[in-house]
């Protein structure tokens, strides 16, 4: 499928030596041909060298990420890596869950991003989501109030009030969120 492989995430791994030496070195790979290379100590299966032709060469650095906008510097732990692209590759969800557990300094753990997922919020109008909040919430005492009191709640500023117990992050015209309770 076309949209599943132009959203796979990529990593660009670059031969630390050759790249020394001014030379650029490397390969585009995806979580899959990272797991592989990572193994044999950036070899494929027959032993061929895939950052570069030389054998004597084994530093590598990560230069570039396709990988929703995500980037983990120069040398990430690959084995968290690898598991992480995979996540992605299945939902960018968890790419959204990972940032907003990154933006209360959290550290990475595939466990807790799944758990970050399940447990957050998205909508694209923050009084609609306000307002269905507070009729599950206090169904019973909003009924009992006449509409020309219902009627005059200002949700926009209601769902303003609520954000200050959530950690959001907002994608084009979604928010995400999750409640300070969750950390
Ligand atoms: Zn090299």
């Amino acid at each position: 499928m076309l949209v599943n492989e132009l959203s796979e995430c990529k990593v660009y791994v670059a031969c630390l030596a050759c790249y020394v030496e001014g030379k650029l070195n490397g390969q585009w790979m995806t979580a899959d041909e990272l797991d592989i290379a990572w193994d044999h100590d950036w070899s494929d299966d027959d032993g061929k060298r895939i950052l570069c032709p030389h054998d004597e060469h084994e530093e590598w650095a990560i230069h570039d990420y396709d990988m929703h906008g995500l980037n983990f510097g120069e040398h990430p732990d690959i084995v968290d890596l690898i598991e992480l692209m995979r996540l992605l590759d299945e939902d960018s969800d968890y790419g959204i869950a990972y940032t907003l557990m990154q933006s209360v300094g959290a550290d990475y753990d595939a466990q807790r991003i799944m758990e970050v997922r399940d447990a957050m919020v998205s909508y694209t109008c923050r009084s609609d989501w306000a307002r269905e909040m507070c009729e599950d919430i206090y169904s019973r005492e909003l009924e009992a109030l006449p509409h020309f009191i219902t009627g005059t709640i200002d949700w926009d500023w209601v769902g303003q009030q609520l954000e200050y117990d959530y950690y959001t992050h907002e994608v084009g015209y979604t928010t995400y969120a999750i409640h300070v309770g969750e950390f």
